[in-house]
């Protein structure tokens, strides 16, 4: 099989893929990244001349909403589209949701970005790793992400505290107790105006189905656009299977080139791994399986879900339109509110929609999401549950019970449904999370992790992991910030160390 060669090969496009590819590159390496997905029609990238963009589901594509569902039992995969948008995953009392395209979850995210609760939070985890070793690596990454807070926060709809604050149920915040948005805000909401992204209209377009307009930051378009044919080689479409480490210690990568249909051979001394926490497990262990990599001995342990829990609040007749503003509109807090749980609030999508269905069918979906809205609770779970892997599965076990944090959450819902006399739907038994992290953790030594501090695989020299499945703890709040953070100071470890 012919090879195609490499300095780095990237694996994955998401936070972590696409801020080493941006450091990699930078350095004058040569980088090929190979992502399962593809690019993805948003203004920036059809600017860029990359015709084979697939449409974004927003864009009346109901057929791209779902790529493939996974399970622990029953069919090893379904994929119902492969240029689909989300993956999910249903494990023993857990379920994940994560997308494909390049870019990763920054199609998806609601563009909140925020430091770990803990200032402490990179202490001691592994030599060489404290809060001011990462510190740089934050405020550069909050700077090309566009961290904003909204200078005239009040004139956005829906968005907390103005407008939430009066209704007795919830405390007052600060602007500055808000997290930053990786969002533009239009000029007269205190935005900035951009020169490659368009200006969001604030209508509830940018979510969980794509931002054609990128007016979330994707990181496609902040990370890896500017490098095309300058020493960045993506190969969109191109699933990966297995790494196998040579005897001359060269990494070769074997993937499907799902526009081909055929398998290709990548082969370079050192591979970044950032598929994400699900799929980068996957590879790790199929590797192993194929004997193409050294025994790691605490894969798929410490698997945590950030004490996701979503609840599913009506407020009521008369109340305001849930799909306008930001598709997160931002932090809250209710009376006694429990120490490190941190709620926030949101619109609900509509459903993307085919364009021949009826006005009046579309209509009654949009009223639907207008008065329904989300609360989201996260905090730091124990982050007990395990990942495993037999017959090309994965299998993932989770106790919510263990974990105080949801017990937490549910009396703080279970309150708010009695305080607004609306009833808050929510799932009590199975764990719902779009923040899947370990399984592939930070640690001081191979009994206690599966990365370094320098993020490189014990026993596997040159193979690096960049995502959030490296997390060696809950962040409690959204964590793409933290691994964005955590690759750009991976990757400048490595660059010092060729
Ligand atoms: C609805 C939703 C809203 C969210 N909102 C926020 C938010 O506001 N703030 C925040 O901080 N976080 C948010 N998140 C979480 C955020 O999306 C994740 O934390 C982040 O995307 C994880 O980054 P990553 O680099 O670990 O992986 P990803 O971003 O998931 O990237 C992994 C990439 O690898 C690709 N891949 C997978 N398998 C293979 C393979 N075998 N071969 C090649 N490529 C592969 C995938 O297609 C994907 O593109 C949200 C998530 C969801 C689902």
């Amino acid at each position: 099989m012919h090879s195609t060669t490499a300095d780095v090969i990237v694996i994955g496009s998401g936070f972590g893929g696409a801020v080493a590819a941006d450091r990699l590159v930078r350095a004058g390496l040569k980088v090929r990244l190979l992502e399962r997905g593809p690019w993805r029609r948003t203004a920036p990238v059809l600017a860029k001349g990359l015709r084979r963009a697939v449409p974004l589901p927003v864009q009346n594509r109901p057929g791209l909403i779902v790529r493939n569902l996974r399970s622990g039992s029953g069919p090893k995969e379904i994929c119902l589209n492969r240029r689909g948008l989300l993956e999910f995953h249903a494990g023993n009392g857990v379920k994940t949701l994560t997308s494909s395209s390049v870019g990763g979850g920054s199609h998806v995210w609601a563009a909140l970005l925020a430091r770990p609760d803990s200032p402490d939070y990179w202490n001691g985890r592994a030599e060489g790793l404290s809060a001011s070793v990462l510190a740089p690596h934050y405020a550069r990454t909050e700077s090309e992400l566009d961290a904003v807070r909204p200078s005239n926060p009040e004139s956005i709809p829906n968005h907390t505290s103005h407008a939430w604050g009066a209704s007795g149920w919830f405390e007052s915040l600060n602007e500055s107790d808000q997290y930053p948005f990786a969002f533009l805000f239009p000029e007269q909401h205190g935005g900035r105006q951009s020169t490659d992204r368009e200006l969001s209209e604030l209508n509830g377009e940018d979510g969980l189905f794509g931002s054609p307009r990128a007016a979330k930051a994707n990181v496609e378009v902040v990370y890896l656009l500017p490098h095309l044919d300058a020493g960045l080689t993506v190969h969109d479409m191109h699933e990966v299977r297995t790494l196998s480490r040579l005897r001359s210690g060269v990494y070769e990568v074997i993937a499907k080139d799902h526009h081909t249909g055929r398998v290709q051979n990548f082969q370079a001394p050192r591979v970044v791994l950032a598929a994400g926490t699900m799929n980068s497990i996957k590879i790790l262990f199929a590797s192993q399986e194929v004997q193409g990599l050294s025994p790691i001995e605490q894969l798929g342990k410490g698997f945590g879900t950030n004490g996701d829990c979503m609840g599913v609040w009506i407020p009521g007749a008369g109340h305001r339109n849930s799909r306008q503003g930001s598709p997160i509109h931002g932090r809250l807090k209710v009376h006694d509110h429990p120490e490190g749980i941190s709620l926030i609030i949101g619109g609900m999508d509509v459903l993307p929609t085919p364009g021949w269905m009826p006005e009046h069918i579309k209509g009654w979906l949009a009223d639907m999401a207008n008065q329904r809205f989300q609360l989201i609770a996260m905090g730091v779970d124990r982050a007990q549950g395990s990942v495993s892997f037999s017959k090309g599965r994965l299998r993932l076990d989770y106790d919510l019970n263990d974990s105080a944090v949801y017990q937490a959450i549910f009396s703080l819902f279970e309150r708010l449904s009695s305080h607004t006399g609306t009833k808050l739907k929510f799932d009590r038994k199975t764990a719902m999370t779009v923040h899947a992290m370990g399984g592939c953790r930070i640690g001081p030594s191979p009994d206690e992790g599966v990365v370094d501090g320098e993020g490189q695989v014990y026993g596997n020299a040159g193979l690096y992991v960049v995502d959030a499945s490296v997390l060696p703890a809950p962040t409690g709040g959204p964590p793409s910030l933290t691994i964005a953070a955590w690759s750009s100071h991976v990757t400048s470890s490595l660059l010092k160390n060729i």
